[in-house]
C-alpha cells in the first residue's frame, strides 16, 4: 500500500531531521518526515516533572551557544534562554573534594587534554586512554568525565576524534526545554509518526521506502538515523556496506540522566555539582538545583550506565542514593525521590546516547556523511566532524544534507 509520493523524504525526525525538513520546506520541496516514534525530537526530549518543570531527558545544554543555531530558533519561539555558566566550569561542592584537591584535579585534567591534542596531530591515532599517566590517582575521575563526554571509557575512544570536538566554551539552556524547542521547530512539517522505516530500495528510477505503515515513493531521501540503527539493520537494498561499516565504527556511547526531587534544597547553591566519588570511573555526577529548582539531575555514563540499565530503572536510584548518602549522611535518603529516567540504551530507536569514533576511525564521519548517487543524503550528529554528539551537530548536518539535495535537484531539473 502506498502512503505517500513526495519529492524528498526525511527519515528520522530528530534534530537533524527537523533541520533538514525545515530547509526543504522553505525551498518549496514537497517533503515528508518519516519518524518511528510518536513525536519529533529523537534524542532531544523534554518531559514535565510532577511540579511542572521541563526536564530534558536527552540534550539539555546549548553547547557552543554563541554559534549554536538552535539559540536563534529558541529565541524565535520566545523561549527563555538561561545563561548561567554550567557547573563543570565552576568549582564543585567541597564535600569530600576540598578546593586544593579540585585545583590539583583540574591541572591534571588540563594536562591530559593537552597531551590528547598533541598526540592527535601524529600518526597513528590511538585510544585516548593511552594519554593517561599510568597509575595517576586522578585517572579514575578523568575517565569518569570521559564517560560523560563520550558515553564510553577512554580506552574505546579515538584520541583524534576526542580532540576534533569543537567547543567554544559557551553553554546555555532553554528553561522550557531543548527537546521542546526542537520538536516545536518541526511542528509545521508534513510528517508521519509511529512509522519505522524497514527498507530503502534505491535500485529503481525512484526510491521506494518501505515502512510499518506502507510504501512511500520519493525522488530523494535524507537519512538521519542513529549509527546504531544503521549498523544493526540492513535497511538499504541494494546494501550499502560502506555505510554499515562507517556506522559500526561510530558507535553510540551511553549516558543516562535520572531526575530526583530534593527536599530542603536551599541548603545547596543553585546549579552546583557533586561527584559521587573522585577516585573511580564508575561514579555519577550530581547537578544540584538545576535552574535553582528543588531537583537533582544525576548523570551516568559508559559501563556504569550499561550495568545499571541491565539491572532495571530502580538500580539508578539505588546507586545514586548509595553515593549521595556516603557523601551527605544516611538521613539524606529521606530527602530525595526519583522522578524521571530514560534508558537510552534500551530505547529501540536510539540504542545509545551520542557517537564517538573508535581509534583510527575518524574518517568514518565523512564517509557516513557522503551522498550516494545524488539521491541518498546523510545527516545526524555522527556525520559532523567537529560538532558530533550534539543537537547543533544534528542541525548543521541536516541543513547541509538538505542543501546538497536542493543543489542536485536544481542541476537535474536545470532550474
Ligand atoms: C542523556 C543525553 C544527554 C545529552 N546532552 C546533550 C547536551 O547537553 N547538548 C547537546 O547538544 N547534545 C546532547 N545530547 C546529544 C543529542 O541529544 C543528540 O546528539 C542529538 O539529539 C541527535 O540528533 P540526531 O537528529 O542526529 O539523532 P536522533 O535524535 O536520534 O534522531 C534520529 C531519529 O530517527 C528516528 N528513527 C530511528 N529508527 C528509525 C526508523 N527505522 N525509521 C524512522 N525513524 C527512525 C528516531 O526515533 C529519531 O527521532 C545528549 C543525549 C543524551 C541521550
Amino acid at each position: 500500500m502506498s502512503i505517500g509520493d513526495v519529492e524528498a523524504v526525511v527519515i528520522g525526525g530528530g534534530a537533524a531531521g527537523v533541520a533538514a525538513g525545515r530547509r526543504l520546506f522553505q525551498a518549496g520541496i514537497k517533503c515528508l518526515v518519516v519518524e518511528a516514534r510518536g513525536r519529533l525530537g529523537g534524542r532531544a526530549w523534554t518531559v514535565a516533572s510532577p511540579a511542572g518543570f521541563a526536564l530534558d531527558l536527552g540534550c539539555g545544554w546549548l553547547h557552543s551557544a554563541n554559534r549554536n543555531p538552535w539559540v536563534q530558533v529558541a529565541e524565535e519561539q520566545h523561549r527563555t534562554i538561561d545563561r548561567t555558566p554550567p557547573p563543570w566550569t565552576r568549582p564543585s561542592l567541597v564535600l569530600g573534594f576540598p578546593p586544593d584537591r579540585q585545583r590539583e584535579f583540574r591541572r591534571e585534567q588540563e594536562a591530559f587534554f593537552a597531551r590528547v591534542s598533541e598526540r592527535a596531530q601524529r600518526e597513528p591515532d590511538v585510544p585516548a586512554a593511552n594519554l593517561l599517566v599510568p597509575n595517576d590517582p586522578w585517572n579514575g575521575l578523568i575517565n569518569a568525565i570521559g564517560t560523560y563526554i563520550s558515553g564510553a571509557e577512554l580506552d574505546h575512544v579515538s584520541a583524534r576524534d576526542f580532540d576534533n570536538y569543537e567547543d567554544t566554551g559557551v553553554n546555555w539552556r532553554v528553561v522550557e526545554g531543548y527537546g521542546t524547542t526542537i520538536a516545536s521547530a518541526g511542528a509545521h512539517l508534513p510528517a508521519v509518526f509511529d512509522c519505522p522505516v524497514q527498507c530503502i530500495e534505491h535500485s529503481g528510477k525512484r526510491l521506494k521506502i518501505e515502512t510499518a505503515k506502507g510504501i512511500i515513493n520519493a525522488d530523494q531521501a535524507i537519512i538521519t538515523l542513529p549509527t546504531t540503527v544503521l549498523a544493526d539493520e540492513e535497511l538499504f537494498t541494494p546494501a550499502l556496506p560502506e555505510k554499515t561499516e562507517a556506522a559500526r565504527n561510530l558507535p553510540l556511547g551511553l549516558a543516562d540522566k535520572l531526575f530526583m526531587s530534593l527536599e530542603r534544597a536551599e541548603e545547596f547553591e543553585s546549579d552546583s555539582r557533586l561527584f559521587g566519588a573522585t577516585d573511580r570511573t564508575a561514579t555519577a555526577t550530581y547537578h544540584l538545583r538545576p535552574f535553582g529548582r528543588p531537583l537533582i539531575e544525576a548523570y551516568f555514563g559508559g559501563r556504569l550506565a550499561h550495568d545499571l540499565e541491565a539491572s532495571g530503572e530502580r538500580a539508578f536510584f539505588d546507586f545514586a542514593l548509595s553515593e549521595l548518602t556516603a557523601r551527605l549522611g544516611n538521613a539524606f535518603a529521606a530527602r530525595v525521590k526519583p522522578i524521571h529516567l530514560h534508558r537510552w540504551g534500551a530505547d529501540p530507536f536510539a540504542r545509545g546516547s551520542y557517537s564517538y569514533a573508535l581509534p583510527g576511525m575518524v574518517a568514518c564521519r565523512e564517509k557516513l556523511a557522503a551522498p550516494v548517487d545524488d539521491r541518498l543524503f546523510f545527516a545526524g550528529e555522527a556525520c559532523s566532524s567537529g560538532d558530533f554528539s550534539t543537537a547543533h551537530g544534528g542541525f548543521f548536518t541536516g541543513t547541509k544534507a538538505a542543501d546538497q539535495l536542493i543543489a542536485t535537484r536544481a542541476q537535474t531539473l536545470n532550474v
